[in-house]
């Protein structure tokens, strides 16, 4: 999971580019019981600033959405990190022991979704390589790498194969039969988070809101007058947008990109994407959009369609049951799927740098 460092200063602000993309807010005004007051809070949780906005209803019902949304995104951030004390970082510890342990409800449903989604993305997604993201570091803010680790021991993990497959789970139990595995939610935990965040302020009658933790967001319903707008942004440029999606009743944008983590060595870019058929970061995309009804399975496919690249991203996408997916490879062209270039609106000249595929499956939605 990201930690508040500069790549998050640079977020913060694409987010208000973000904001003001989707329309002009008065953030200012003085708050009255109108329904058509767009409310406006901001906290930080996942190592990033989390932007909420609710559409309707009084100031008081906004601030009782304001504290359990915070309460909800700070217990998840807690029990989930891999890197600091937390009930997965504990699991973590006892998984090589080979045997059956305690598995710790809260990590239970993640976990399993985790599995399912992992195995539907052939292990592109692979919350199990927890120790090659480790010795690659970006998610240690206190000790950033300036070089690659050795080749030796990126091989030494990848050939040990850790894989969600080799996790076992039997009601409150759990094993791995690969010592190998470490499990690092990084790629899934954001949407994961924002699916039951949303769910929580649906039960408690909030139709019309936008979720946006650092540019992945979740919107339901609408804005004032008008559908949800949400800019995305140029990998090249990141203070850059490239591009606007409007939002459809129930719907989850996450973008994965080689900017948010990285660094530069002898000329090559390493970034935090880690391919776990080679154990180096993924080559050949910039960044790769997903638009989907659950923010889970967006969050998690952004990763594995980053890792597929330009030419298995499309076979990748159907496995996972996914319809709408932008990809940016390394030398700017723009892959759109049909049902993303119906949707999307390319801004500027990018527009004649693409390439769209047909996406039939029967499970894409
Ligand atoms: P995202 O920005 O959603 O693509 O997630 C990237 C984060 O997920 C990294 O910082 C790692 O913590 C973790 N990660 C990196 N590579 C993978 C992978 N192949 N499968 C699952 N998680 C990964
Ligand atoms: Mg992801």
């Amino acid at each position: 999971m990201t930690w508040f460092n500069i790549q998050n200063i640079r977020k913060f602000v694409m987010l208000w580019l973000i904001i003001c993309f989707t329309g002009s807010i008065n953030l200012f005004a003085q708050a009255r019981p109108d329904t058509n007051e767009l409310h406006h809070f901001r906290l930080l949780a996942f190592g990033t600033y989390i932007e909420v906005m609710i559409s309707g209803g009084s100031k008081k019902r906004a601030h009782q959405a304001r504290n359990l949304v915070s309460q909800k995104f700070k217990a998840m951030h807690h029990q989930w990190h891999s890197t600091h004390d937390s009930a997965v970082s504990r699991l973590n510890r006892l998984l090589p022991s080979n045997t059956w342990v305690a598995l710790p409800p809260v990590v239970r449903e993640l976990l399993i979704r985790s599995k399912e989604i992992s195995i539907l993305s052939q292990h592109k997604f692979n919350p199990a390589i927890g120790k090659l993201v480790n010795i690659w570091g970006f998610n240690n803010a206190l000790k950033p790498r300036s070089k690659p680790p050795l080749a030796s021991t990126i091989d030494t993990h990848t050939r040990q194969q850790a894989r969600m497959s080799d996790v076992q789970i039997q009601g409150g139990r759990i094993r791995s039969t690969n010592p190998a595995v470490q499990l690092d939610f990084g790629a899934i935990a954001k949407g994961y988070a924002i699916d039951q965040v949303v769910r929580l302020l649906q039960k408690q009658g909030f139709k019309n809101l936008i979720i946006n933790a650092g540019g992945d967001l979740k919107a339901i319903g609408r804005r004032p007058g008008r559908a949800w707008r949400i800019a995305v942004r140029d990998p090249s440029k990141q203070s850059r947008v490239i591009a606007g999606i409007k939002i459809i009743n129930e719907e989850a944008v996450f973008t994965s990109g080689d900017y948010e983590r990285y660094f530069i060595h002898k000329g090559t870019r390493y970034h935090h994407i880690i391919d776990p058929a080679t154990g180096y970061p993924a080559q050949h995309t910039r960044s790769v959009t997903i638009i989907h009804k659950n923010a889970t399975l967006a969050d998690a496919a952004a990763t594995a369609l980053f890792i597929a690249g330009p030419k298995n991203w499309a076979d990748t996408a159907k496995k996972m049951g996914i319809r709408y997916v932008m990809l940016i490879d390394n030398k700017g062209i723009i892959h759109l799927s049909r049902a993303m270039q119906n949707r999307i609106q390319l801004l500027g000249k990018k527009r004649q740098r693409t390439q769209v595929r047909e996406l039939n499956s029967q499970h894409s939605r």
